[in-house]
Order: C-alpha cells, then sequence, then structure tokens
C-alpha cells in the first residue's frame, strides 16, 4: 500500500501533547497534515507542537493550545484557534483521558466523576464542538478507547465505565454524521510501551514483564504501532470505514493468555 498522504488537511488533537497521542501526532504531521495539540499544560502542549515539528520538517506544520476536554468553553476556543490557523478540521482525535487503579469501593464520586468527565464528555465535548468546523465531507474523526470498554477490568470501574460509553458514543456519530461524509471510528490500544498510562497501571520492569506474558503476542506495544492504524483511519485508503473499534492490542481483549495452552500433546 502506498504511503497515505494528508497534505492540505487539518488535524486537531486532544491530550496530543504526550504519549500514543503525541505519537498520532507526529505522524500526521510527517504525512503533510497541519496538527494542533492540546492539553491543559499550553506549555506542554507548545513543546509538544515544537516536537512535531521538528520531526515531521520539512512537511507538517503544528501548534500547541490550553484548553481542559471537560471544559465546552475551553473546548470551543481550541476548536475555533485551530480552525482559523489551519482551516477546516478534516481530522480530529479524541485521546486526552486520565487513569489511575482503585478499587470501586476506594474511589470517591469524585474521582470515578472525574473520568468519566474527561474520557466520555471529554470526547463528546471535542466531537461535537468541532463538527461546525469540520471539513465536509470527508473528515475523519477518532476516539482513543481502551479494552477496558469491553474487558470488565479489577480496579477500573471508573475506566470500564467511562471507555464503554466512548465506544457507543463512536458507534451513535457514525451513524448520525456518516450522512454529513464525517466517518467516526475508534481505536483501542493494548498496553503501549514508555507511556504514562503504562507506568500508572504496571509501575516497573516486572509488573510489565507480567503484563507482556499475559498478552497474545507476548509483548507490549509500540507507539508507532497505534500511530500507524490512526494515520490509515485518516486516510483514503479508510473512506468507506466508519462506525468500528479497531484493537491495536496484541490480542489483549480476546483474555489472559498467560496459560500454556499450546501444545501438541494429544
Ligand atoms: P498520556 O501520555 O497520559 O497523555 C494524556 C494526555 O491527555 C496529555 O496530553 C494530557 O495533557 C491530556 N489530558 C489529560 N487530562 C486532560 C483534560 N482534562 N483536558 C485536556 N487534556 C487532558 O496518555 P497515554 O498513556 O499515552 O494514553 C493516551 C490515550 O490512549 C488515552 O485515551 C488512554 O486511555 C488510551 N490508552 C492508553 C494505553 C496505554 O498503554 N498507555 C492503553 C489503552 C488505552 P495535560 O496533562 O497537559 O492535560
Amino acid at each position: 500500500m502506498p504511503e497515505p498522504t494528508l497534505a492540505g488537511r487539518a488535524a486537531l488533537i486532544s491530550g496530543g501533547s504526550s504519549g500514543i497521542n503525541l505519537g498520532i501526532a507526529k505522524a500526521l504531521a510527517a504525512a503533510g497534515a497541519s496538527v494542533a495539540v492540546f492539553g491543559r499544560d499550553g506549555d506542554k502542549a507548545r513543546r509538544a507542537a515544537a516536537e512535531i515539528e521538528a520531526a515531521a520538517a520539512p512537511l507538517g506544520r503544528a501548534l500547541g493550545l490550553a484548553g481542559d476536554v471537560r471544559d465546552p468553553d475551553a473546548v470551543a476556543r481550541v476548536v475555533g484557534e485551530a480552525a482559523d490557523a489551519f482551516g477546516p478540521l478534516g481530522i480530529v482525535v479524541a485521546g486526552a483521558a486520565g487513569n489511575f487503579p482503585a478499587a470501586a469501593v476506594d474511589l470517591t464520586p469524585k474521582g470515578f466523576r472525574t473520568v468519566v468527565e474527561i474520557d466520555l464528555m471529554g470526547t463528546y465535548n471535542v466531537f461535537r464542538l468541532a463538527f461546525d468546523r469540520l471539513a465536509t465531507p470527508g473528515a475523519s474523526l477518532i476516539a482513543i478507547t481502551a479494552p477496558q470498554a469491553v474487558n470488565p477490568t479489577m480496579r477500573q470501574a471508573h475506566v470500564c465505565a467511562a471507555k464503554a460509553g466512548v465506544n457507543m458514543l463512536v458507534r451513535t456519530l457514525a451513524l448520525e454524521w456518516g450522512p454529513a461524509g464525517v466517518r467516526v471510528n475508534g481505536i483501542s490500544p493494548g498496553p503501549i510501551a514508555g507511556t504514562e498510562g503504562m507506568a500508572r497501571m504496571a509501575p516497573g520492569e516486572a509488573a510489565l514483564e507480567r503484563v507482556a506474558r499475559r498478552t497474545p503476542l507476548r509483548r507490549l506495544g509500540e507507539v508507532r504501532e497505534v500511530a500507524d492504524l490512526a494515520l490509515f483511519l485518516c486516510s483514503d485508503a479508510a473512506a468507506y470505514i466508519t462506525g468500528g473499534i479497531y484493537n491495536c492490542d496484541g490480542g489483549v481483549e480476546l483474555g489472559d493468555a498467560s496459560g500454556d495452552a499450546l501444545t501438541r500433546r494429544r
């Protein structure tokens, strides 16, 4: 397959100032897109934008903006700044999220609500408030979800609930916005090496090794592998694909593969 080109496309990525979303931002910019990234910390977003431009040179422009996805006014302002700078948005990635392991009885209602507000409400706010500034037909919207959306997971009730909502939001918006030429898909990464998310969920080498042992492909994923899937979903090669949640998870959603099932014994 030829390398996708995104020349002339404008992208907005919530949570694009670090981790997986930053990797996606770099991949889109390297394919020629102009990319605006935002998070709560504007300085961090501006540093990320400089990194994106350096990695994409001579292609791709980048802008770092500040805004909290829980605040609709802030999201509307960020959408406006991105579209004013780069033109109507052809790509929107809703990737901002919060996570921490906590048993349900140890969670406070405030802690539960915070994760639902960032992950689910934040995804809605970004997609809804970007809608009026989309380049249509042909815009591609991607929500970054997680295996917890479909796998009940101990100490993750807040994330399971929030990301399950994200998956249904993706499917419903794809249904409603398809006639406007807007595609909406989700990417579900598995455990991705070198990310803040993994550092919180599996701190230390031993914990990371246990995660790798439970994963059918027996390793953690790479940021670049998730970015490649995002690149495909944004490209013309995916022009007939909408309403799907695509796993890039080494098989994690299938279940725990740490057992020794591969045998030739009869
Ligand atoms: P990360 O490095 O922790 O990045 C999170 C980003 O979200 C940062 O840019 C952060 O910037 C921003 N953010 C957090 N709260 C925000 C808010 N209220 N408003 C606006 N921005 C906010 O993340 P990651 O571990 O790479 O994960 C990225 C995505 O992949 C998430 O959706 C996560 O659920 C999903 N995922 C990750 C893994 C993994 O292995 N890491 C596995 C499955 C799914 P500020 O701090 O400046 O706000």
